[in-house]
């Protein structure tokens, strides 16, 4: 028979097991946390949209658009396309389901999006966003609220060290036209020495220029007007309310007149949280306000301003994770004695208390297995004790032991639990195993 070739894992995608999960939980986990202390709620969106929705709002001439979504037919012949960020869908859903009577509405969600880029470390196909938003707030303390929070979500995570917000300002409408005309006179002015892709950026997306990673392009880039001379009084001072606010919040900031969103509905604020320790992939957490993007999907006049983060290179920046623990772990020995185990085992963990028994194997590898699951207790039961009524209680962190009724070991189990838990929480030393059991 011919040998079948086991199938392969798709180019740019991840099966995320072990440490890495446990890392890429932990900053789910913390922005869950932290979302919360805000008061944002969560939203759930599809994975695929009709293919305008993200051509329009993302915008034709960007890379994300022109180069990297996932676009197909289905079957009824619609176009459909693979949701390569968050907040285009987050503006369909608002219109859709008319969510402007809950305006202003802080949203926040999460999961996998999807870009046909070049993988490579911190650069997937399917990889993973947080996202926040706030809809209908025009006002300077949204942008600061969202950056704080990010702030504050970087911090709980323990990899703020190294990381730095840049912010920049886009003006608004009357300050980016100026801008822009003033920018697109001194790209002319250097046509000759522009990439071949600025070239066509200048016809398209001046503004992105700016940012480009070609070193052709730097001088005159670094080079080209900021956008300070330009500001209209009102634009101004926008800006100098979002870093006061930063500023009151203890948030530091440093400023980047580089950095821009390429879009035209883009205004004001633009921001990066940059960390030096993932090369060139070391934009962590992005975004700013938006206000036009609704209006280009068809919709009213509204406000709009968030970020996204990408989950795997916040997971890269982590600690060593903890590892897992469990509560305790039964070890039967003998096949009456396993089918009281299986009893035990229900009971334990209807009361709440994670526990596991391995389906096979001796009383050796039994507890090489509790050890290796980080169990604080083993609960020994074999025929001796079962014909006693009793359960050998081991404390896998001392070695001490005990013997208790069966009866009533659950409840027993659960007591220790919790003093153990109030002990360590006060740096307390408790008596011997034998004597808490006692008097229990
Ligand atoms: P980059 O300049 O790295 O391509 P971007 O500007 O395309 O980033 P955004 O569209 O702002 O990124 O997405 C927000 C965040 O999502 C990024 O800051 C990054 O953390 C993450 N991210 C973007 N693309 C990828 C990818 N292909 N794989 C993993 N994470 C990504
Ligand atoms: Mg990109």
């Amino acid at each position: 028979m011919a040998r079948i070739e086991t199938p392969k894992r798709v180019r740019g995608t991840q099966d995320i097991f072990g440490d890495e999960q446990r890392r890429f939980a932990q900053v789910l986990a913390t922005f869950e946390h932290v979302h919360g202390l805000y008061a944002f709620q969560r939203l759930d969106l599809p994975v695929f949209e009709d293919t305008q929705v993200f051509a329009r709002s993302i915008g034709e001439t960007t890379d994300v658009v022109s180069k990297e979504m996932y676009t197909f037919p289905d079957r009824g012949g619609d176009l459909l396309t693979l949701r390569p960020e968050f907040t285009a869908g987050i503006a369909r859903a608002y219109l859709t389901e008319g969510w402007q009577q809950y305006a202003p509405l802080k949203l926040v969600t999460s999961g996998a999006v999807f870009r046909y880029e070049r993988p490579q470390k911190g650069r997937y196909r399917q990889f993973h966003q947080i996202d926040a938003e706030i809809l209908g707030a025009p006002e300077p303390a949204a942008d600061v609220e969202l950056l704080v929070m990010a702030d504050q979500l970087l911090r709980k995570l323990g990899i703020s060290e190294g990381v730095t917000l840049q912010l920049n300002t886009l003006g608004d409408a009357a300050t980016r036209d100026a801008w822009r005309d003033a920018l697109v006179a001194h790209f002319e002015a250097h046509r000759d020495q522009l990439s071949e892709d600025s070239l066509v950026r200048l016809e398209k997306n001046p503004l992105r220029i700016l940012d480009s990673k070609d070193p052709r392009d730097r001088p005159i880039a670094d080079a080209a007007p900021d956008i300070d001379a330009y500001l209209t009084p009102e634009a101004r001072a926008f800006f100098e309310a979002v870093t006061a606010g930063l500023d009151a919040a203890g948030v530091a900031w440093t400023r980047n007149a580089r950095l821009v969103r390429g879009l035209d509905y883009y205004r004001h604020t633009a921001f990066e949280f940059v960390t030096d320790r993932l090369g060139s992939q070391g934009t962590v957490l992005a975004g700013g306000r938006y206000d036009g993007l609704i209006e280009s999907l068809g919709g009213p006049a509204t406000a709009g301003v968030g970020w996204a983060a990408g989950v795997e290179r916040l997971a890269m920046l982590l600690d060593e994770p903890e590892k897992p623990v469990i509560d305790a772990v039964v070890v039967p020995m003998g096949a009456a004695a396993e089918l009281r185990a299986t009893g035990l085992v229900a009971e334990l963990r209807r009361m709440d208390i994670a526990t596991d028994m391995a389906f096979r194997g001796n009383m050796k590898r039994r507890m090489a297995k509790a050890n290796d699951q980080g169990a604080s207790y083993a609960l020994i039961l074999g025929d001796d004790e079962l014909a006693n009524g009793q359960v050998q209680v081991k404390a896998l962190t001392t070695g001490e032991q005990a013997k208790v009724p069966l009866d009533t070991v659950a409840q027993s189990l659960s007591d220790l639990l919790f003093e153990d838990e109030i002990a360590e929480d006060h740096g307390e030393r408790l008596p011997p195993l034998a004597q808490r059991l006692t008097t229990a």
